[in-house]
Order: C-alpha cells, then structure tokens, then sequence
C-alpha cells in the first residue's frame, strides 16, 4: 500500500440517537465509518474493524460507495457493536451515553496485512485503548503520522492505558470535555500543554460550534467552525472532523506547520456536514463543490488586515489621557 494511504482501525456501528430534532434508530455510525467516509474525498481510506452478522449489506454498500477499501472489515458471528446517546435539548453539545454494548468488539484483535501495515498515516479511532496500541505496534515501518482519539468512556474507565498510547501518537483529538478530563487541567492550553509534554507533538482541541484549536509546536491556530443553522445531530462529527484532517495531510503529504493549519479547516468543514443529518446520509452524499465552497467560506470567515510594516493599533496610554 502506498505511504500516502491512509488507514483507520476503530468501530463500525450501529447507534440509536435522540436529538432536539429527532431520533434515529441502529442507524450506521461509528468511529471508524465516521472517518472513512470523510477522509474517502481526499484520498484512498482502509477500514480495519469487525461488524456482526446483522451487519446490513446496504451499510457495507454505503462504505464501498465511497471507495472505502474493506478488505480489512470482518464479519464475525454475533452482533455489530451498538451505541446509543441523547443530547440536550438546551445546549446540543452535551451528550449523555445511554448504552455502550460492545458486541463483537469484544473479542476483536485488529489483524492488519502487510499492505495495511506499510500505510503511510494511521488513525487510531476511538476504541478501547489496549487495541489501538495493538495497531500501532503492527505497523512496519512507523507510519509518518500517527493520530489518535478517544472518548470519556476510555479515559474514565481505561486512563491508564490510553495514556500508554497516547505517548506513543504525533496527534491527539479531543474535545474540550475530554481534554479537561484526561488532563485534570481545567485551562484548554494547558490541558493541551499537558498532553504534549508527555510526547505528541499536536493536540487539537474540537470545541463544537466554536470551531477547534490545534496545539502545533509552540504555535496555536484558531479553526473556525463553518455556522451551519442545520444541526440535526452531532454524533460523527468529531470523527468527521479527524476524517478530514488526516485526509487532506494524506492526500497532500504537506506536514508543515501551513499544511496543518489547512488540514484543521478541512477537519471543521467535514465535521460541519456531519452534524447536518442522521447517520452518514448527508457526509456519505457530498460533491466537490460543496467542500470547497465551505472551505473558502471559512477562509473569508477567518481574514483579517494584518498590522502593515511600521503599522500600530491605535494606542492612548497613561500619558495621552493625563495631557487631555
Ligand atoms: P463522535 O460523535 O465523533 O464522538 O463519535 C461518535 C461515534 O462513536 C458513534 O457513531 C458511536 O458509534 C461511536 N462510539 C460511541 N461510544 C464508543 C466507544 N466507547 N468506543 C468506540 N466507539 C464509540
């Protein structure tokens, strides 16, 4: 496989969810279909996961439709992993886990082939923590990027061990929440401080509808967040969002500091598309012009005029009031 492709281990699923606009029934979900599908417009994605034997052939087909590669996806008897969720009818950015039912995940070892494991960017999606380093250790050689994300489920109830892989990532996702939790830090820079102290070298920070903040280095970038007025249920935009990311650094190879920054709009443009429907109907559905139109969007959203040379704000101190 080639060093440019990217590969994606984590949940397919099947997530029941209740919205201020609605509810959806075992409708497709999960991490790793989230990702796949959104990182699918910018380059070739692999799927490595387990569905179950109810896994329905018209959800493998909305995967294949999008040229997800699933030679990595197995069936295995038993059911497909289920989620189910509500989010406030107040603030749609909180959200409860109902039930957690892993299902085949269980006893899932994720199994990569060699062409897998020669893939150039790897994402470990949220998952238990002790497979994602199962993953990671199969790779040969190290990918030349590697990220990661999680979710409170496995920061509460395996701290431990996802702390043992994310020391081992080039870069962590987490939203606000989780980055608070993970960190015990309550300030995001240095929830984000924290996280890279202990080795990655970005973490970004989704904070919903006010866009994300991505930790490079020593520098800080603001992503806007594309000001959809259709949010209809959050749930996949967080993976979306990653899909995009490392979709766009994939497809270009561009690990600069600019690449980043570009590939964090990507990341807010797909995450902006999956909160507009259920399920992957409106992310899996997409043409060109409609990632670029929000990606220009949000570029005109985030200019301003930079201080010209020798230009200042305008300044009155101490001095100019007293002489008034
Ligand atoms: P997001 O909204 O981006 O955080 O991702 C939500 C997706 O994560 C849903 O489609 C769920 O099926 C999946 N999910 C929920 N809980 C877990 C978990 N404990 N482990 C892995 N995937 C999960």
């Amino acid at each position: 496989m080639a060093r440019g492709s990217l590969l994606v281990v984590g949940t397919v699923a099947y997530d029941s969810v209740r919205t201020p606009a609605g509810r959806r029934e075992s409708a497709l979900g999960g991490s790793g279909a989230y990702f796949s599908v959104a990182g699918s417009y910018f380059t070739g994605v692999s799927l490595v996961g387990v569905v179950g034997e109810d896994f329905a052939p018209s959800d493998m087909d909305i995967l294949r439709s999008r040229g997800v590669e699933l030679s990595g996806l197995e069936t295995k008897p038993g059911r497909t992993f289920r989620w189910s969720g509500v989010y406030g009818a107040e603030d749609v950015k909180t959200r409860d886990t109902l039930d957690t039912q892993l299902n085949v995940f269980e006893d899932f070892a994720p199994s990569l082939s060699d062409a897998h494991r020669a893939s150039g960017y790897l994402f470990l999606a949220n998952m238990e923590p002790s497979l994602q380093l199962d993953a990671l250790t199969q790779m040969s050689p190290r990918p030349r990027l590697v990220s990661l994300d999680s979710m409170n489920f496995w920061i509460d109830g395996s701290g431990d061990a996802l702390r043992r892989i994310v020391e081992n990532v080039d870069v962590v996702f987490m939203d606000e929440g989780e980055a608070r939790s993970f960190t015990g830090q309550v300030n995001l820079s240095a929830a984000a401080k924290a996280v890279m102290g202990t080795g990655p070298s970005s973490v970004v920070v989704k904070r919903g509808e006010h866009g994300a903040l991505l930790f490079h280095g020593d520098g800080v970038f603001s992503a806007p967040a594309f000001p959809t007025e259709r949010v209809v249920d959050p749930t996949g935009a967080g993976d979306c969002f990653a899909g995009g990311f490392m979709g766009y650094l994939a497809a270009t190879g561009d690990l600069s500091e600019a690449g980043f920054r570009r590939a964090a709009v990507v990341g807010s443009v797909m995450g902006s598309f999956a909160v507009e429907s259920f399920s992957l109907d409106r992310v899996g559905s997409l043409e060109r012009g409609e990632i670029e139109g929000r990606f220009r969007a949000l570029t005109e959203m985030a200019a301003f005029a930079p201080l010209g040379e020798g230009e200042s704000l305008p300044w009155r101190g101490r001095q100019d009031w007293r002489e008034e």
